[in-house]
């Protein structure tokens, strides 16, 4: 066994430990060339609730060399205690990548389980029934070698959904409040603009009657003693207008007056002229 074969595959463990992969157990035997495993089956498939055991067998040039699967309890989709061929086991050097892993060929084969086997090496095509059947069955599966036991693997996978579901539940109620938090403080808001308008006090003092209005903001205040000043400038004009107004009538008025008069008065000496002439 080389040095690097052992840096690497200690390297992956120890992170393998550090994050575990969810679904997932993985027992290193002894001779670190074979690795167990256990994985869940994928959620909403005939897999789901089932539990799959098998192991990794790795060649003194892993990385460099890919390793070989075995399934060892019953599940439908591959045979039993022979290596089965995929593009991620020596079935494939090819296709194969040294930097891929044991977290990412595990990963690989879940996913690789929903497809058909097209015939493939140990693949095998029971119909969904049967594997469903199987999924039930290897819950209660223990393996000898590795002490991997399926009953413990899925109560603590019932725990971890509860706790999953609880997570969620207390997410979507502690978004429900935030809702409700922000609906009330927008209606307090909208309730303090509206009495911040409404709630006019009217205090006497020696200067007379002086208003003051209560919740409006400094702003506000600037606006509306520029409006009260404008109000005022508007009304004087006005009263400017009427004074104006009035002169001219009056004016017009005493002109009137005096072109009367004046129109009278000579009537009057064009009548005395007539008189005078008619006595002649
Ligand atoms: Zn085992």
């Amino acid at each position: 066994m080389s040095s690097k074969f052992i840096r690497r595959v200690t390297s992956e463990l120890k992170d393998l430990a550090k994050k575990p992969q969810v679904g997932f157990k993985i027992a290193p035997l002894s001779d670190m060339h074979e690795i167990h495993f256990s994985m869940e089956g994928a959620d909403d498939s005939v897999y789901s609730g089932g539990i799959y055991h098998g192991r990794l067998i790795l060649s003194s040039d892993y990385p460099f060399h890919p390793p070989d699967i075995e399934l060892l309890n019953p599940n439908g989709r591959w045979e039993i205690n022979r290596p089965i061929c995929l593009s991620i086991t020596s079935f494939h050097k090819e296709s194969w990548a040294a930097s891929w892993n044991i977290r990412s060929v595990l990963i690989a084969l879940q996913s690789v389980m929903l497809d058909p086997g097209l015939g493939a090496v140990g693949a095998i095509e029971l119909p969904s029934d049967e594997r469903k059947r199987l999924a039930l069955k290897s819950r209660c599966y223990k393996c000898l070698a590795c002490k991997i036991d399926h009953k413990e693997m899925y109560s603590e996978k019932e725990e971890r959904e509860r706790e999953e579901k609880k997570k969620r539940e207390e997410e979507e109620k502690r978004k429900e409040e935030m809702k409700e938090k922000e609906k009330t403080e927008g209606d307090g808001i909208l309730d303090d603009k509206i009495d911040s308008e409404k709630v006019v006090v009217h205090t006497s003092s020696s200067d007379g009657v002086k208003q003051e209005e209560k919740g409006e903001t400094k702003k506000k205040r600037k606006i509306k003693k520029k409006r009260q000043i404008g109000d005022k400038m508007v009304q004087s004009f006005d009263k400017e207008r009427d004074h104006k107004r009035l002169r001219t009538i009056l004016t017009l008025f005493v002109f009137i007056i005096i072109i009367g008069v004046a129109f009278g008065y000579g009537v009057k000496v064009r009548i005395d002229n007539s008189s005078s002439f008619g006595e002649i």
